[in-house]
């Protein structure tokens, strides 16, 4: 049976790129909830138009959408997904747990001073593929290992936004860690990233005994 992973972390937290090496390390799908928006998005399907027509009037995509995304992503996650950034709200664990078996989730955790310290370095490719100048290096500076897509820096990070991110991303974050209980793997994220790596390995293997 897939055994599907839910990662948590803060932005900054190295999130995206522990999913990432998760992923390739379990042979599973790594299933980035903001890169999949913005490729049904990009990819004009009738889902992603309606969508688009929500983030347009500056609103959060429903629910219904995203879940239906999901589902259809975790179909083709036959030997199991690291999900990335989804789910957010308890609503949305409660939608997975009506459809799948969540085995772990691995919860990063960072100070605020690290997340701020953190930000400054961070880059982006259009495609959603994401570089740290300092802590995970394009192997051309400024250009996308994947793609060949110049990288840029998110406008809205800032000292003062990302301590608003972080507000939020407690608020709604510690009741999924309620929810999910005895599940819930807690990884010091401030090491360095294959340091961070080898813990999450460490710990899900510990688990697995
Ligand atoms: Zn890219």
């Amino acid at each position: 049976m897939a055994q599907h992973i839910i990662i948590l972390g803060p932005q900054a937290s190295g999130k995206g790129t522990q999913a990432e090496m998760l992923a390739h390390e379990l042979n599973h799908r790594h299933i980035s909830m903001g890169e999949k928006l913005r490729e049904e998005v990009a990819s004009g399907s009738k889902l992603g138009q309606m969508m688009k027509a929500h983030m347009d009037n500056g609103e959060l995509v429903p629910d219904d959408l995203t879940n239906k995304m999901i589902l259809r992503e975790l179909e083709r996650s036959p030997n199991g997904a690291i999900l990335d950034g989804f789910p957010r709200t308890i609503a949305q664990a409660k939608f997975l747990d009506d459809h799948i078996e969540i085995a772990h989730v691995i919860a990063l955790t960072i100070s605020d001073k690290t997340a701020v310290e953190r930000i400054g370095g961070r880059r982006e490719c259009p495609k959603g593929h994401n570089y740290h100048t300092k802590y995970n290096p394009p192997k051309k500076p400024g250009f996308c290992d994947t793609d060949g897509l110049p990288l840029r820096q998110r406008s809205d990070d800032t000292p003062a936004t990302i301590m608003k991110r972080l507000a939020l991303y407690h608020e709604q974050t510690e009741p999924l860690i309620a929810h999910y209980k005895s599940k819930v793997i807690s990884i010091n994220g401030e090491p360095s990233i294959p340091e961070v790596h080898l813990a999450v390995l460490k710990a899900l293997h510990h688990r697995k005994r």
